[in-house]
């Protein structure tokens, strides 16, 4: 088990720990490119849709790709790694981390901290990325701003784990790995499906959780931020869409707690604690639920 790290939003603390002297200008270029390219990669794909069919192979690989790396942000760097909302061994955590970091989001310890500063200060000034501040700003304009969560006080433990240390340390192994291997099975067209607008797809489904589900969807819970549940958001990202669930207990493993709330990370959590290969599920009982769908709303 891992020296834990921060699993809930710190709340209480009193000031947030942020590096904001901004991004260099290279990890900015950096930036634009990953942003960028993969869009570029979706026109150039579209201009071949033209002239050559769209084939099984293309779109095995846009799915094929899109499923394990989309559950590496999910399951590894959210659920398991930021909020501990269940234990598993070395293996299945370097794998999860693994496909996490050939999302192309950053590197998994550094991810963490920037999550729990967004839950320690929701919707408030410090959030790395709230809607307050504008939708763009939410969706994507905040990863140029460079405001910074420190990893030496969010997440302490993590940077003591061998396995997420050496994971995020070869993060651009693994990013390299994530667009070579469709490269080898599909060729040029197959790095195009499979790695860019695979990238494009990933990357926009995880804003959305940041902007959409900040803006547009139902609150069933009172939350201190704005928060929605979004089922479109929720389906398309494998259950992150169901976020005023995910922000009133955030170190839940389910975050699609009713049943219509279809939650693809949650089922795949209960499938490897199925194999013995997930403990310490972090569930949320359902008497604790219907007592706070019935508390007052707070405002945000
Ligand atoms: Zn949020
Ligand atoms: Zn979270």
């Amino acid at each position: 088990m891992i020296e834990t790290a921060v699993v809930d939003p710190p709340r209480t603390q009193p000031r947030a720990h942020i590096s904001s002297d901004g991004s260099p200008w290279g990890l900015k270029l950096v930036t634009a490119l990953v942003v960028t390219v993969p869009f570029l990669g979706l026109l150039i794909a579209m201009v071949q849709f033209w002239n050559r069919a769209f084939g099984w192979l293309d779109l095995a690989l846009l799915v094929g790709t899109y499923i394990p790396i989309s559950l590496g942000v999910t399951v590894g760097y959210h659920r398991l790694l930021t909020h501990h909302s269940f234990e598993t061994n070395p293996i299945v955590k370097g794998m999860l981390l693994i496909f996490g970091s050939m999302a192309i989001e950053g590197n998994c310890i550094g991810w963490a901290a920037n999550h729990l500063l967004h839950h320690q200060l929701s919707d408030k000034e410090g959030d790395p990325h709230s809607p307050v501040e504008g939708l763009w700003h939410a969706h994507l304009g905040w990863l140029f701003i460079g405001r910074k969560a420190d990893p030496n006080f969010y997440c302490p433990g993590l940077l003591k784990d061998p396995v997420v240390r050496f994971v995020d340390r070869t993060f651009v192994v693994w990013v390299v790995l994530g667009l070579l291997i469709p490269f080898l099975i599909g060729g040029w067209q197959g790095l195009i499906w499979g790695g860019l607008v695979r990238v494009f797809f990933v990357h926009h489904v995880t804003w959305s959780v940041n902007s959409v589900c900040h803006t547009w969807g139902s609150r069933p819970y009172a939350t201190s931020d704005r928060s929605h549940n979004n089922w479109v958001v929720g389906l398309l990202g494998m259950g992150e869409g169901f976020h005023n669930n995910h922000h009133r207990w955030p170190r839940a493993a389910i975050h699609g707690m009713d049943r219509w709330q279809l939650d693809i990370s949650a089922m795949v959590i209960q499938l490897l604690e199925r194999f013995k290969l997930a403990s310490a599920v972090y569930r949320i009982p359902l008497e604790t639920r219907q007592r706070a769908a019935r508390s007052p709303e707070l405002t945000p």
